[in-house]
């Protein structure tokens, strides 16, 4: 196929955020993607990238997001997690006899403008600001479900991806506690490490059920995973005080994220 490498590159947004593979410029990579049906079948039904059949196959599956539920997307760019989220929650209002939900996408990279959902681009999740215009956004709602697809930038030295990706979804869970209503889910991507069960622990002292999943979109060879945790009790109350910075210790729910 005759095609630019930069041309192709620019159709893949989601593979280039995830950074390391793009950088190196493998032919290999470049022909794994042109002929993986995932990517084919995005373009064609106008999803923004191939990751939104990881959201789309694990919804299908576990039943996470109904009309008129809100939804906060942390890690959002370019967009295809919001675009399945704003489908399935009716956030344009496309089926009237249904209510009405709310989208709120977050990421450090620009976010092109979508229907229905409320972007905060050029955010950083784990900024302190950027929580609290999440919940200016919220105006006092509780949220029906929390999704991060976040993703740290690889340094190709895998156990240091790995306690990145740790501690971006431990802040992930610090922010749910305060924002989460009761019987709400969290839907996490990890890069699978040592570390994982910390939070493995941490997620089945607050939920009902928490899972690891991988749907079949995600790549096999990649070491992403996703924690599903559903139906979220609240914080054990021995836990309520905790003062601790530790990212894998049960969180704190003062002030409602962090
Ligand atoms: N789910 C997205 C979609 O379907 O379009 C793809 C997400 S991509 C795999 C991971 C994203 O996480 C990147 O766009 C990256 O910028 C974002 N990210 C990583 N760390 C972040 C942070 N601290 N705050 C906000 N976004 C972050």
């Amino acid at each position: 196929m005759s095609i630019a490498k930069e041309n192709v590159l620019s159709l893949f947004p989601c593979e280039k955020a995830e950074g390391a593979k793009v950088r190196t410029g493998s032919q290999k990579w470049l022909t794994k993607q042109l002929k993986d049906p995932y990517v084919k079948r995005a373009k064609l039904e106008n999803w923004r990238c191939r990751s939104a059949f990881k959201l789309l196959e694990i919804d299908e599956k576990h039943k996470l997001l109904k009309p008129g539920n809100i939804v906060i997307d942390c890690g959002a760019a370019p967009g295809s997690w919001c675009q399945v989220a704003a489908k399935k929650v009716n956030a344009t209002q496309s089926d009237l006899n249904r209510p009405v939900g709310t989208v709120i996408g977050v990421d450090l990279l620009q976010i092109d403008p979508l229907d229905g959902v409320t972007l905060l681009s050029g955010s950083d999740f784990t900024h302190k600001d950027v929580q609290k215009s999440i919940l200016h956004c919220l105006g006092g709602q509780k949220v029906h479900v929390v999704l991060s697809d976040m993703a740290p930038k690889s340094s190709e030295a895998r156990h240091l991806d790995h306690e990145l990706s740790v501690e971006l979804c431990a802040s992930v869970l610090r922010f749910s506690v305060g924002v989460l209503r009761h019987g709400g889910h969290l839907l996490c991507k990890l890069w699978m490490g040592p570390e994982q069960y910390k939070l493995h622990v941490a997620l089945d002292r607050m939920f009902s059920s928490v899972k690891v999943v991988k749907p079949p979109a995600s790549r096999m060879g990649s070491s992403e995973m996703y924690f599903l945790a559903k139906d979220f009790k609240g914080v054990p109350s021995d836990k309520l005080r905790s003062t601790s910075k530790s990212p894998t210790e049960m969180p704190s729910n003062e002030g409602g994220g962090g």
